[in-house]
């Protein structure tokens, strides 16, 4: 079987480290040169990513398959790529997570609830949203936004000016969203298959560093069995209403109680890495069963491993001569070029106490450039 991916970042490479061993092969597509899928798969390079010619050299009449790593390709490339082989998931979820205020109204659509929001076109819009929304409120770019980038948080009008300044002309317009004082942030990842089997991973507690994921557990600490069974109804819920295959991220705002869904990705999440050696299945692995019509794996703790913690490289890493010595640390490391703020790989630790999964984390942390 052969696996198409738009797209051949880290995700892409740790989807073929899943799925090479259930005898699949991976081809990828990349608009730059070296991306570091080329490490475990053959990467077609093309000018863009709905660009026809660039599709067929992806798909060369042979892929049983096309999927995506990243939520920014243009809609247009699945509607490209369907023309030459069944694409997953597919294109509703990803024209939904790609804006936000679409993202936000399909949530609503389906009483799952999100921080309250108002769509901004123009620059009388960013008043009438300091009104609907009050101060402090987040203005993030519509479209296009990733790990933080494209938001900034207004603490009062005197802000208005410059913020229109720096994000008004942002193409697709933006989105003012209530402040959420959250008591913490989860993420809920489901799996669907193509057959219609569901699953879903234990909540993961995830902390973010200068808007990019710095570490997560799981299961997240002090979780009640309702508020487990709160999140799990509203990843499979959105699953089910998108009729959606693959592997499906949800991240959550926890406040007083309450969940609110700050974001979907329709793909693989950073926030779910630990399941490469926390749980039966990973992530990975299950999304590339959930789109090949093959049954699910389990998605539960492995035995032995009660907790699991993610640490995030991002910018450089220390020799992994340095990291293998970080006691029960499984490194994972991404082959990618030093830079700030690109994520270039990370650590996994399990243990059958939380402690001694922090304790082994901390460890790791203080060998880490900050
Ligand atoms: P996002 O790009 O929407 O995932 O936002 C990145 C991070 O900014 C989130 O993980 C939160 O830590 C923070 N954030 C985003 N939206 C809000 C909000 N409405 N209220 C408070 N914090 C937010």
């Amino acid at each position: 079987m052969i696996v198409a991916v738009l797209g051949a970042g880290q995700l892409g490479r740790m989807l073929a480290l899943a799925g090479v061993p259930l005898g699949m092969k991976f081809r990828f597509l990349s608009t730059s040169p070296g991306a570091c899928a080329g490490d475990v798969g053959e990467v077609v390079v093309g000018p863009r990513f709905d660009d026809e010619d660039s599709i067929k050299r992806l798909v060369k009449g042979e892929a049983d398959i096309v999927t995506y790593e990243f939520e920014n390709i243009p809609a247009r490339a699945i509607e490209v790529a369907a023309r030459y082989a069944p694409v997953l998931p597919g294109a509703l979820a990803l024209t939904l997570a790609q804006d936000r205020v679409d993202e936000k109204n399909f949530f609503r659509s389906i009483d799952i609830k999100t921080p309250d929001f108002h769509a901004i076109a123009t620059r009388h819009d960013l008043d009438a949203a300091a009104d609907a929304v009050g101060c402090p409120f987040v203005l993030k770019t519509r479209r296009f936004g990733y790990d933080g980038k494209g938001q900034r948080v207004i603490k009062s009008r005197d802000e208005l000016d410059s913020a229109w300044e720096a994000l008004g002309a942002h193409e697709g317009g933006l989105i003012a969203e209530r402040f959420i004082r959250f008591d913490r942030e989860l993420s809920v990842i489901g799996v669907r298959s193509s057959r219609g089997e569901t699953a879903v991973y234990p909540i993961t507690q995830n902390v973010h560093r200068d808007g990019i994921l710095h570490t997560s557990f799981a299961p997240a600490p002090d979780l009640s069995a309702d508020l487990v069974e709160r999140a799990n109804a509203i990843v499979t819920r959105a699953m089910h209403e998108m009729d959606y295959a693959g592997v499906l991220a949800i991240e959550l705002f926890e406040v007083g109680g309450d969940l609110l869904v700050n974001e979907m990705a329709p793909r693989v999440h950073n926030s779910g890495h630990w399941t490469i050696d926390g749980a039966q299945t990973s992530q990975f692995e299950n999304h590339i069963r959930a789109i090949t019509g093959l049954p699910l794996g389990p998605t539960s703790m492995r035995p032995g491993i009660a907790h699991a913690g993610m640490l995030n490289l991002v910018g450089d890493h220390p020799p992994v001569s340095k990291l293998l010595t970080v006691p029960g640390a499984r490194v994972h490391l991404y082959g990618k070029a030093p830079k700030p703020g690109r994520k270039v790989g990370h650590l996994n630790f399990g243990a059958a106490s939380e402690s001694a999964v922090r304790a082994s984390m901390e460890a790791a942390g203080t060998m880490l450039p900050r």
